[in-house]
């Protein structure tokens, strides 16, 4: 057990290694990023649409999704006008620094202001392995229930921004919004959070502007 606990820490050490490698990289490039988690189906892939399409045109923005298999997701974000690289993990359950160096160097980062870089869909392993990105916000949804922050700490504990999506399904679905973020309040105090709903586009605006502010606050040369 003991041999198995250093070789994890192994694994976990090299990772971070990296990790630090490719923040050192986008620091240098001048390009915010943003490491979004997830359950899956919670909207990761909607949020991150409507995000390139509002704010194309004011900034250059790249998508990194993480999936599975399929390129599914790098595909929607290139319809909706960003320049996306696909990652298959090949049925790992989360992104690494490795997979992340990888795919950036398929992308020209001098090129960009933003960088978002979509996890695959699970609640658990994509929290312990640093990629090197600025900020981890995490996507919540009405549907899978008002217990989550209770459920998956770690999670809930380890990130800087939180989004619950689906806030049009409240009236349909028993969700104890209180319930729910009195468990973010006791892990992760003052987290700020956006409720909102991207098939009626209702708070992403508040989200949008808070986007735009953490990439001038980063990059004030950026084309805001
Ligand atoms: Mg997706």
């Amino acid at each position: 057990m003991k041999q198995r606990m250093s070789v994890v820490e192994n694994i976990l050490s090299a990772n971070d290694q990296l990790a630090e490698e490719n923040r050192s990289r986008l620091e240098a490039a001048g390009i915010y990023t943003l490491n979004l988690m997830a359950s899956p189906g919670a909207g990761k892939t909607s949020l991150i649409e409507h995000t390139i399409k509002h704010l194309n045109g004011k900034l250059h923005l790249a998508v990194i999704d993480g999936d599975i298999a399929t390129s599914i997701d790098a595909d929607r974000a290139v319809a909706a006008g960003a320049e996306a690289v696909q990652i298959n993990t090949g049925g790992e359950c989360h992104l690494d620094a490795v997979m992340l160096q990888g795919a950036l160097n398929q992308l020209e980062l001098t090129k960009f202001d933003l960088l978002l870089v979509e996890n695959v869909g699970n609640l658990v392993c994509p929290a312990a392995f640093k990629l090197g990105t600025h900020q981890n916000v995490l996507i919540a949804s009405i549907p899978e229930g008002d217990d989550k922050p209770y459920k998956y700490p770690t999670m809930y504990r380890g990130v800087d921004a939180l989004v619950i999506n689906k806030i049009d399904l409240l009236p349909y679905i028993d969700f104890d919004m209180q319930y729910f973020q009195r468990g973010v309040e006791l892990l992760n105090p003052g987290l700020v959070t956006f409720p909102l709903s991207c098939s009626t586009g209702e708070g992403l605006q508040t989200w949008f502007d808070w986007l735009e502010e953490r990439v001038s606050d980063f990059n004030p040369a950026a084309n805001l």
